[in-house]
């Protein structure tokens, strides 16, 4: 292990802790998510190729009641922005004849010029599906898959609406998601090119509200057998995670990107890892009630979901989901259980925890956007065999960035577990063998908030 060195000796610059976001984070409202479920799941149906024209039923009513939902949230002055977004796809295995896919998306721009230009998305889908991929007309009320996702990013457009943060804000409703994420696909190809607006962090949010279905208790004494799903909310474990999952090579890698990265032993530290190791710092700080599992796997086994589909465009994303999956209700048609309909209904969705969810992703977005952008080119100097580390990165842009901190970690380690403060420097040599662990810089403002960390790469001179 590394001796816990270089510390409290040498914080010459001490950095202020970021800002609280308790008074934001209390905005979020039980009470509301749980509408937004019975609201979404009151449509019958949000198929991707279900009934558009109907006020009551199907995806066009659905898409219709979410953009008003946006709009109405815009205080008098406001710069919230909402629109349907649409596009035509070609027909593919589940879209026979082709489709046009609409999703629903505000942007809430960000207040300071120089950071407005990169954007932190929150992502949810709102189409649904039953048992049978192509069934346009069944019942399918897709509570948990995923209205929950669906209701957080609405519930998090109206605490933000009065409040924007520095950097711009974007809340992604898409459609298609069961079809072949082809809503957030087309979305995320439509700003590779964007020089307007960067997609610097995406935190989709699929499956969020149902988190007792499988849940397993361990025994409490040795012999005794493992406990499912406790159905009394008294025996019920009072905090409960949220599984945040991140894919480790990126799936845009060239043979000389993978080349890079094996070199660098870099296959844990891809910009989407880094973000799913900001979550957990920030959970930390803000002592959220739902903390986050870190799980290093792009997703669940035979499952996918549309951060995949931002990271097949080069995006740092990742996914959100409960630590139980009870796959009897996913995905299954509405049948009548002990007297009452079983399947993804909105009885199954727990608002206390979906709200927990909610400010898990609201205290994420406050500190990515209000902190400064995570520092360029941030590079180990390998011209010669030493037994010390010098590193080096580009000055912040950013008018209001105050420093940066070198953080590091042994190699076995998941979360960074080291940090000295360098003030406004950019390069600093410390009396560590940079063959024995990984580095990182980040960058913080003067408030205190922290950018994700960007992974030090090696250069010979
Ligand atoms: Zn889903």
């Amino acid at each position: 292990m590394l001796p816990p060195i270089l510390l409290a000796a040498t914080l010459a610059f001490p950095v202020p802790p970021a800002p609280t976001s308790a008074a934001l984070l209390a905005q979020v409202s039980e009470q509301r998510l749980k509408q937004n479920i019975d609201a979404l799941a009151a449509f019958g149906t949000r198929h991707t190729l279900s009934d558009t024209a109907s006020d009551t039923r199907g995806i066009g009513a659905a898409r219709r009641w979410i953009k008003s939902q946006f709009d109405s949230f815009n205080p008098a002055g406001g710069t919230l922005r909402a629109e349907l977004e649409s596009f035509d796809v070609p027909k593919g295995p589940r879209v026979p004849t082709g489709a046009n896919i609409v999703n629903v998306v505000a942007v809430l721009p960000g207040t300071r010029p120089e950071s407005a230009q990169r954007a932190y998305y929150v992502v949810g889908h709102f189409d649904s599906r039953n048992g049978d991929a192509m069934d346009v007309t069944g019942d399918a009320p897709g509570a948990n898959d995923d209205a929950s996702g669906t209701a957080v990013v609405i519930e998090l457009a109206r605490v933000l609406a009065a409040h924007p943060l520095e950097s711009t804000v974007v809340f992604l409703c898409t459609a298609g998601e069961e079809q072949g994420l082809l809503g957030a696909k087309a979305h995320a190809e439509s700003k590779v090119a964007d020089k307007a607006l960067t997609i610097r962090g995406v935190l989709n949010n699929d499956i969020v509200g149902d988190p007792w279905g499988h849940l397993r208790i361990p025994p409490k004494a040795p012999g005794e057998p493992w406990t499912l799903s406790p159905t009394d909310p008294a025996t019920r474990p009072a905090n409960l995670t949220v599984r945040i999952f991140s894919e480790g090579l990126p799936r845009t890698s060239d043979p000389e990107r993978l080349a890079r990265i094996r070199s660098l032993a870099a296959e844990y530290d891809s910009p989407s890892r880094q973000l799913a190791r900001y979550i957990a710092s920030v959970a930390e700080i803000e002592q959220t009630t739902v903390q986050p599992a870190i799980i290093f796997r792009p997703d669940r086994f035979l499952r996918g979901g549309d951060h995949s589909a931002f990271n097949e465009a080069g995006f740092t994303a990742v996914r959100f989901t409960v630590p139980n999956e009870d796959f009897s209700r996913q995905h299954a048609d509405v049948k009548p259980r002990d007297g009452k309909p079983y399947g993804d209904v909105p009885e199954f969705v727990d608002p206390a925890y979906l709200a927990g969810v909610a400010r898990l992703n609201l205290a994420t977005l406050i500190h990515l956007a209000n902190a400064p952008d995570a520092p360029a080119n941030v590079q180990i100097l390998t011209a010669n065999l030493t037994n010390d580390s010098t590193l080096r990165w580009e000055a912040s842009k950013e008018t209001d960035a105050a420093g940066f901190e070198v953080v590091w970690r042994d190699t076995t380690q998941w979360q960074w577990t080291h940090v000295q403060d360098v003030g406004a420097a950019t390069q600093i040599t410390l009396p560590i063998s940079k063959d024995n662990v990984f580095f990182g810089v980040r960058a913080y403002d003067k408030d205190g908030y922290r950018s994700p960390v960007t992974f030090a790469v090696d250069a010979k001179k």
